[in-house]
């Protein structure tokens, strides 16, 4: 088979154009959007989507990477993460609580991240500068309801920095780029937070993200739920039972259930203290899966209980979630509530960013925000990751020759069309190739 590819690499450089850059063998595809789940061919041709079949003639491709046994998604999509690092700012996430990106996304088949609300309109263009435009991740953005973003108490409970007006039209000047409002870690009675935030949503037709900040009598889930927030509005944070999700029956709070009724979005944003195994447990017994998996990355979550999406997703799936689910809910639906439904499935068109995931067998156990353990006998692994059609992770080298069956005195092995890891110009000043701009 590798010599058969080898002389696949070596053809299609001698006899001329291949039909495709990239093919993907054999892999189950799971594509929600397309309702796809199933062995698979695909095939990709200048970064996007060019065909999906039974069956694809490995001729027909300048390279082949074999994804027998193994799962093909669309690239996942973390709507929840902290990355505006690099500011100098101590103990705020709008810098050191923030990471950068691409050392936490492709190694856990991530290509797309939504920055939850660490930046507002007064900050957003230099975290759009430091971070976004020099990613090779894909980062969008919530922005947040207060103008400074998320530096602190001091800035994030000050209601005369959250206006609405001057939120949505930094929205509005970078929509391919915003894709909501977010209200967060508020300690105040006061709706004011939410309403506002809800105030640009409307304004610039974004969904709003609320994390409910402290507990306050005065503010109820059940009037956040029931009326404060719109259809499509995301309430993240879901499992974490520190605003009365679960009440002291043990049963979830009817809120919940209303909330979805109406269209009210409920996703995991798993972080450092947001993710509770009594209520998530109990979400799953009752039937309310999360409509999206997302990290809440920041410094203290990374290497906490939460990890990487892949450790909640397999942590959800140790809950009774099937694998299929836990991918819809980290691809497809996310893409939907961010509205950017280009993304989060493997349409023929749609840009090739694609997860290429192992679910091991065995023994793991998966902590929870309190540091007690749920034992699970599967774990999802991310064997290769492309961004844009190119390979931007390979965990095992799959996408690789053996190096005994390379010519003596071989050098960079890789083409630019389908490898950005590689540096691929020989001799000296070799870089990596870029992946395509956003
Ligand atoms: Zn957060």
């Amino acid at each position: 088979m590798r010599v058969c590819s080898l002389f696949l690499l070596t053809a299609a450089s001698v006899f001329g154009q291949a039909q495709y850059d990239l093919l993907l063998k054999g892999g189950h595809v799971v594509d929600a959007k397309n309702n796809v789940s199933a062995v698979r061919d695909v095939a990709i041709l200048d970064g996007k989507i060019a065909a999906v079949d039974a069956r694809i003639d490995p001729a027909k491709a300048l390279k082949t990477i074999d994804a027998s046994g193994l799962y093909v998604t669309p690239g996942l999509i973390d709507i929840h993460v902290h990355v505006y690092t690099g500011t100098g700012e101590k103990n705020s996430y709008a810098g050191d609580l923030s990471v950068a990106p691409d050392g936490f996304t492709f190694r856990s088949g991530v290509t797309t991240v939504a920055d939850a609300g660490c930046s507002g309109w007064r900050n957003f263009e230099d975290f759009k500068d430091r971070i976004i435009d020099r990613s090779k991740t894909r980062v969008l953005a919530f922005l947040n309801i207060v103008g400074n973003g998320m530096r602190g108490g001091r800035f994030e409970n000050n209601l005369e920095d959250m206006e609405a007006k001057p939120t949505a039209e930094m929205a509005l000047k970078y929509k391919d780029t915003v894709v909501g409002v977010k209200t967060a870690h508020y300690t105040g009675p006061e709706w004011a937070p939410v309403e506002r935030a809800v105030e640009a949503g409307r304004t610039a037709k974004i969904p709003v993200m609320v994390d409910f900040g402290s507990d306050k009598p005065e503010r109820t889930l059940a009037e956040l739920l029931g009326s404060k927030l719109r259809s499509g509005d995301i309430y993240t944070h879901a499992f974490s039972g520190l605003r009365h999700e679960l009440g002291d029956d043990g049963k979830l709070n009817a809120a919940l259930a209303a909330g979805r009724k109406r269209g009210v979005i409920f996703d995991v944003g798993f972080g450092g203290g947001s993710f509770s195994w009594p209520v998530a447990a109990e979400a799953y017994k009752e039937g309310f899966a999360p409509d999206s998996i997302s990290t809440d990355l920041h410094t203290s979550s990374m290497n906490a209980a939460m990890k990487d999406m892949l450790n909640i997703m397999s942590a959800l799936m140790a809950a009774g979630a099937k694998v299929d689910d836990v991918i819809r809910q980290a691809t497809w639906n996310p893409a939907r509530e961010i509205q950017r439904t280009e993304l989060g499935n493997l349409s023929v068109g749609a840009p090739a960013d694609v997860a290429v995931l192992r679910v091991e067998n065995g023994s793991f156990g998966y902590a929870d925000m309190y540091g007690a353990r749920m034992k699970g006998d599967k774990r999802l692994v991310c064997e290769l990751t492309l961004r844009a059609g190119k390979v931007v992770y390979d965990l095992n080298a799959i996408s690789r020759e053996d190096w005994k069956t390379l010519p003596k005195g071989y050098r960079y092995q890789g083409d630019p069309k389908w490898d950005s890891i590689s540096p691929v110009r020989r001799g000296r000043g070799a870089v990596p190739t870029p992946v395509v701009p956003k």
